[in-house]
């Protein structure tokens, strides 16, 4: 006997859950396979100083507000997971761990799964797998002798796991900042090559600037309203950081404080190392991205005759005088090297044809053309919430819907089974 589930959701991090609350709600039978454990990916993929960039009150699972008295902070690691359990805990989730959902094909009247525990019908399937799949490293990284240890960041825990030594930290996103940070502050002298992602104040004008994006609605804002949806979507994220309570990061002051900054990185020959001599050109438009969104609260407070106090305009506590085209990772004493270049979507496993090109699944806000198959948790799915604690629920919600449409429809009694 194969087992059968009118829907069956892929994943239990804080997306299949949010779908598994709501479709609970409607009293939809369903389960939620997981391959590890619930929350795996903020469990074991994460560094052990990390903490959310969000704060707190930002965690909106649904009917589930952050619990804690610091909504202004950012969880740590722990707090993170332990909040997410909580919420599955909260209405009996349906969720077996340690099931691998291996291959999803079509079916009569649904969807076949192919799970390291057996095959399994579906009348509906939610893929709810994460975004994270495969670390990106540099093209040449496996030229890199192996006496020098290569991470990629969902690899790094801590300064002191790595041998005694310089550090190269290749990629300058949210990750790659914040691992600099976590390094730097342990007295390691760090090397960090530098890419397009551009930078956010924390605090402005008496309000965390998420508070205020928060007020202008740009977290609301669906992706659509957007002329170049693909560059939204694939964009990399402003760097700061929610440690000690939050702050910006200013790479500036890193580098006067003795970081080595390098540019773009253009290639890997063994040991040593190639860069586009652009440092004060990605300093430069990280910092523009940064006064931008200062002045788009300033124009929000004059617009609106809000009372907030004035802030003196930033002012770069440094500049390059040097672009490094070159570093030789010996010469420099550098043993580790941790690559934050991201990841690499991998749904292979859906054998549906909903993929364009490059392998990334078409929808309509998570609807595929494939009736009955949904995607959730993806960045940018519909808002910038969509793949973030702010706006998963309002996307399970959504989803939720369009799977109750679907089951009441006469001509598809047969995916209610
Ligand atoms: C470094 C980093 C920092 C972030 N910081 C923030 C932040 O500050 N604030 C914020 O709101 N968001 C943040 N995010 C974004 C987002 O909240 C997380 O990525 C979050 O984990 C996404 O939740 P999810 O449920 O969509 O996916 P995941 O948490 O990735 O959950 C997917 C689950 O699916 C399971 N799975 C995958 N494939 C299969 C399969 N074939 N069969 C069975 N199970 C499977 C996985 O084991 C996993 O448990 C951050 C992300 C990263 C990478």
């Amino acid at each position: 006997m194969i087992e059968r589930y009118p829907v069956v959701v892929i994943g239990a991090g804080q997306a299949g859950l949010s779908v598994s609350y709501y479709l609970k709600q409607r009293r939809i039978k369903h389960i939620v396979l997981e391959q590890a454990r619930i929350a795996d990916a903020w469990r074991t993929k994460r560094w052990d100083s990390f903490c959310l960039v969000t704060p707190n009150w930002q965690c909106r699972l649904p009917d589930f507000p952050y619990p804690g008295n610091d909504p202004d902070g950012f969880m740590l690691k722990e707090e993170i997971v332990a909040y997410v359990e909580a919420f599955a805990s909260s209405f009996g989730a349906p969720v077996r761990e340690g099931v691998s959902v291996r291959a999803v094909s079509r079916a009569r009247d649904g969807y076949l799964l192919e799970t390291s525990s057996g095959r399994m019908l579906a009348g509906q399937v939610v893929v709810a797998a994460g975004a994270y799949h495969h670390p990106l490293l540099p093209p040449g990284a496996g030229e890199i002798p192996d006496d020098i240890v290569q991470l990629h960041s969902s690899d790094y825990r801590n300064p002191g796991a790595l041998p005694a030594g310089e550090v190269l930290v290749g990629g300058s996103g949210q990750s790659g900042c914040q691992i600099a940070e976590d390094l730097h502050l342990a007295g390691r002298r760090v090397h960090l090559c530098l890419g397009d992602a551009p930078r956010s104040p924390r605090m402005y004008r008496g309000k965390d600037v998420v508070a205020w994006l928060d007020d202008l609605k740009y977290y609301d804002t669906p992706i659509d309203v957007h002329p170049d949806v693909d560059m939204v979507r694939h964009k990399t994220n402003h760097y700061l950081t929610g440690r000690d309570g939050g702050r910006e990061i200013d790479l500036r002051e890193f580098a006067r404080q003795g970081m080595r900054l390098y540019g773009f990185l253009e290639g890997v020959a063994g040991d040593t190392l190639s860069f586009a001599p652009d440092v004060k050109a990605r300093l430069d438009s990280a910092d523009a991205t940064y006064n931008g969104i200062r002045a788009l609260i300033d124009k929000h407070i004059h617009d609106n005759g809000i009372r907030a106090p004035e802030e003196p305009p930033y002012v770069p506590p440094w500049q390059p005088t040097t672009s490094p085209t070159q570093l030789n990772l010996r010469d420099a004493g550098i043993t580790s090297v941790i690559w934050c270049f991201g990841f690499r979507p991998d749904f292979s496993f859906i054998q549906v044809p909903v993929f364009d090109a490059r392998g990334y699944p078409r929808y309509q806000r998570g609807v595929t053309e494939s009736l009955g198959l949904y995607f959730i948790g993806l960045p940018w799915l519909h808002t910038w919430g969509s793949g973030r604690f702010a706006g998963v629920a309002a996307d399970a919600q959504y989803l939720c819907d369009q799977i109750a449409v679907v089951l009441a429809r006469p001509d598809q009694a047969a995916r209610r089974a």
